[in-house]
This record gives C-alpha cells, structure tokens and sequence, in this order.
C-alpha cells in the first residue's frame, strides 16, 4: 500500500469519525474533512509545479499544517524531508541543499527567537532559488502576516481547492517501492545523514508497531513527542491512519501539564514519550488532579527505558500494557518492541523481540553470527531497511551489506527466547590492549557515586595500549569531587582496566537536538586539551 491508500477505506466507511485533534490550535477534524484538507493542500503544492519525486521540506513544531503536510506530499508522491524546528540557519541550509527541496513549509508562530532573521536571511533578495540555496523555489509560511517573498499556506489551500485536478489520477502512479519520506538521524556520532525511507518501509512499521498494542478505530492517541521524528510521524500520526484511530496533539511542543489534560479531557487510550516526558509528567505536583483512566497502553522509546519510570508508569498512569521499543531511522523505525502481555519485570528486562517480516543476528568483528547470549553487534534484515542514505552510495554501503543486513552499529545481546537487550554502541567500544570495554557499565558505575550528576565515558587513541579510558563528568551542584577521589572509588569497585586515566569535570555535555549525548566532540576536546 501506499500512504494514501490509508486513507481511502476509513474514509469511505467511517467519514464522521474523528482523525485528529491539534488542542493548542483548537481544530477537530473527522476523515473527510482531514481527507478534504489534505486535497486542497495537494493541488495547491501542484500549482506550484511540485511533482511527484520533488522535496517538499517542513520545519515546524506539532501543527495541523505539519500533519496536512506529511499527507497531503505523499498524495501527490512529493518527498516529505522532515526537518528539526530547533535547527539554526545553517543546519536548515545544509538540511535543503543535501537534499535539494523545492520548497519549504514553515511556521510563523515558532518560539524561534531568531526566526524572522532566520527567515529573511534565507530568502535574501526575497528571490529564489539563490546563490546560497540553488534549488530552493518556494517558501510556504503557515498563518497571517506573511514575509515578503513568500507564499501563504492559507491562500495556496484556497488556491489549490479551486483547481480541478485530478488528484486519484496522480495517486494511482505512485508506487509502494517510491521514497516518500527522508528523515534525519540525530547525529549522536557525527553529522546527522539523511535516510530515504519508502511507503513501504513506513506504512508497514507504523502497521506493526499500532498492531502490537491493538489499536481499533476506537483508539485515541495523545501525541506529544515532535513529528519531526519518526516517533511521531511514524508510530505516531501514520500508525493512528493504518487502524482508523485518533490522533490528539496536546501542543506545539512538550509541556507535561498540556498533555496530561489532552488525555484526560480527550479521553486518551495511549499515550507516547520518551523516558524524560514521563518523569515530567509523573512530577507534576498537580499530578493526581488529572484523570488517567481511560489510558491502556503507549510506548517509552528513544533511550534507555529506567524501570522505575516504567513501573510508576504503568500504576499511577493507568498504561498497563506499556511498551519499550527500539529501532533507528535507518529502519523506519521499529525493529524489536515488548510483547504487551508479558509481566512489567520482564518487559523492562529487554527491548522486547523482533517485529513481525524482520530478521535479526548479533555478529563478532569479523561477521560471524554469535551464539544466544553472546553480545556483539546487532544486524537487522526485513522490510524496514531504508532505501539508502539520500545521495550517499558510499555511505550506504558501509551500512547495508550484499545481503541485505543492515550494520545497526549498536551492541546488544538475544536470550533463547528471542529478547534482545540493548547493551551500548559499536562506536563507543573501547580497545585497551586487547581488552574489549563497555562504557555504559562505567557510567552506570559512575553515576552511583554522591557527587556525580552526570557522566559519559569514552576511548581516546594510546600509543602504548591503543586506546585509554577517559571520564567527562558533570558533577552535582556544590559538590567538588578530584580526579583523585573518584579515581580511588573506580580502583575500589572495578577491574582496573576499566578505570579512567583520564578523568574531566564540566558544566554540561554536549548534545544532539534531540537530547543524545555527543561522545565524538567530547573525545575530539579531550584530544585537543591533552595534546
Ligand atoms: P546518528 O546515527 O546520526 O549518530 P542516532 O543513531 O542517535 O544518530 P537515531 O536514528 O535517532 O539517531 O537513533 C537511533 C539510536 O538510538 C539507535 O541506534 C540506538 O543507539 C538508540 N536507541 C533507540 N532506542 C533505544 C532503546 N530502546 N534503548 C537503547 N537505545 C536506543
Ligand atoms: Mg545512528
């Protein structure tokens, strides 16, 4: 199936029943109307002259425009580039040029401080495209008050409603095996690269992951993680479309109060967010004000899964039957995610099993696939696996092998029953002199001690060893720790191998927009500060 093809079922059978929620924006709409809307957007992009196989990028926070947006390109085969609303200027320049969009569609409203410069500094001349962005035609801009050179969302809706086009005619030709989408990795170990991602790769995950917590039409799901991300674009809004369900938008960005008054005033069923939004919310000194009730299920994704947050989740929220999922943009995204009906102990235990049509082997070094229990790196196969990195052959073969496995670059190890723990990354696998050496266990180490708010360990290069271990540490408000005493509690609980040489104290780590820690520029400053 292709995306639009989503729509044409529940549209038929079910016109009035409700599609989506944005709260913050106070619009409802049934699936003729979502459906409606998203023709009129659909033939206003084609009186641009955008055509199937163009890049269309949006780069805005969770708005109906965004949603209009993802549907409206696939209906017409355009390709959606998602693009991240706390990108500055020049990682939105190198986002449109990689990959040469057409046009862009952006917010107006965005808590950008600098959004208008931003703004007018891309349309220079307010004539385009531009030495700067060669392929760039059109900027769309979403509500009043549009900036000189640029096209109202608004009128091109109108403008694109009263064009007789005819848009089934246009859909017909698309083809499941199409790129419709390409998103952007987060740049945890260097730039962020753009994966292509197709209808299949997508429709068929967000299938999957929405079946593996059995959603119905009756589902309503509050969505307060950004759509930018597969997260919410993927499992999120696309999963709601495969089961006919609801989507409910709390807000433009993430506020724990909005969207725990979303699920209580809209009658939430699940609910989405990484660990940190739940402890938000959980926090919350109004928390028992609000009415859980009607939730059920969710998913807690994108970084390890604490099982405490998992269990104050699952009773004080009312989300039972909670899930852990793993995946990466590069497989669309979803590759393991926890079996609902398996106890809370041992869904926190894992990441889950493999998805349904994916395969898995854990390899050493060398490619040999590993035994059960061995930990090496994790390979996945299937249906998932990205396209490729857009305009990166190279790349992409260094990913995505002969056969088809896709290199994960992430360690992890399966039991006899098929439940994969997620134990670090490749990248970050220390080589002392022939010792193989897990950061995570230092840092989950590290963080006991009273004085440490924060730690990232990392490998430098060794002449002597290869390589040494190297501690970057945020220690907590007032306290004071030394090299010296922290040295001395690492010597006193771990082998000595694993105890940093180096050890460092900072204000904070440097970090991804979406909220990863950046190892390489901690070991590049390491270098340069010991050089
Ligand atoms: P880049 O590829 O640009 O360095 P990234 O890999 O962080 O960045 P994403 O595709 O957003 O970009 O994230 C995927 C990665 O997130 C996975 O490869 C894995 O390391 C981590 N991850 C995802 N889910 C989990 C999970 N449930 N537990 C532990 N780690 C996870
Ligand atoms: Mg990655």
């Amino acid at each position: 199936l292709t995306i639009p093809d989503l729509l044409t079922g529940t549209v038929a059978d079910m016109p009035e029943h409700p599609a989506a929620v944005f709260r913050a924006q106070n619009i409802r709409w049934t699936y003729a109307q979502f459906s409606r809307e998203i023709d009129r957007l659909a033939g206003g992009l084609l009186s641009l002259g955008i055509e199937k196989g163009d890049r269309v990028g949006i780069w805005s926070p969770n708005r109906a425009e965004w949603l209009l947006t993802q549907f409206a390109t696939a209906r017409i085969g355009a390709v959606l580039v998602c693009i991240n609303p706390a990108y500055r200027l020049a990682e939105l320049e190198f986002a449109l040029n990689k990959v040469a969009c057409k046009a862009l569609i952006t917010a107006r409203s965005f808590k950008s401080s600098d959004y208008t410069g931003m703004l007018s500094n891309l349309a220079s001349g307010a004539i385009l495209p531009s030495e700067r962005l060669p392929h760039l035609h059109h900027i769309i801009v979403m509500g009043p008050d549009i900036p000189a050179g640029m096209r109202s969302f608004d009128a091109l809706c109108a403008k694109g409603d009263a064009a007789c086009v005819n848009l089934d005619a246009i859909t017909a030709t698309l083809d499941p095996a199409d790129v419709i989408n390409i998103q952007f990795t987060s740049g945890t170990t260097g730039n962020p690269k753009g994966a292509s991602l197709t209808h299949h790769n997508i429709v068929n995950n967000a299938h999957f992951v929405t079946q593996a917590m059995r959603f119905t039409p009756a589902d309503r799901l509050c969505i307060p993680v950004p759509f930018y991300h597969c997260f919410g674009m993927v499992m999120g809004t696309l999963g709601c479309v495969t089961k006919g369900a609801t989507i409910v938008v709390p807000g433009e960005g993430f506020d724990p109060r909005d969207t725990l008054k979303a699920v209580s005033e809209e009658a939430c069923t699940a609910l989405f967010g990484v660990p940190t939004m739940f402890v938000n919310e959980l926090a919350l000194p109004d928390f028992p004000d609000y009415d859980l009730s009607t939730l059920r299920t969710g998913v807690m994704a994108g970084a390890p899964c604490p099982i405490e947050v998992m269990k104050q989740v699952q009773s004080k929220m009312h989300m039972r039957d909670v899930t852990i999922c793993y995946g990466m943009t590069e497989t669309s995204p979803v590759s393991f995610q926890s079996n609902m009906d398996d106890p809370l102990e041992q869904r926190v235990a894992s990441v889950g099993r493999i998805h349904p049509h994916v395969e898995v082997r854990i390899v050493d070094a060398d490619g040999n696939t590993l035994p059960i229990g061995a930990q090496g790196e994790l390979h996945t196969r299937g249906y998932s696996v990205m396209k490729g990195y857009w305009d990166e052959p190279e790349q992409t073969a260094a990913c995505i092998d002969a056969r088809g496995w896709m290199h994960t670059g992430d360690l992890g190890t399966l039991d006899a029953n098929g439940y994969c723990a997620i134990t670090g990354r490749l990248k970050d696998m220390i080589l002392r002199g022939g010792e193989n050496i897990y950061p995570r266990e230092i840092e989950e180490f590290l963080y006991t001690h009273p004085d440490i708010a924060q730690a990232q360990v990392f490998g430098i290069p060794d002449a002597a060893l290869g390589e040494i271990v190297c501690a970057w540490i945020v220690p907590r408000d007032r306290a004071t720790p030394t090299p010296e005493t922290i040295r001395q509690f690492c010597k006193d609980n771990i082998a000595h191998f694993k105890v940093p040489a180096h050890i460092v104290f900072k204000t904070n780590l440097p970090m991804t927009v979406t909220g990863k820690p950046q190892k390489f520029i901690m070991r590049e400053q390491m270098i340069a500060e010991l050089a």
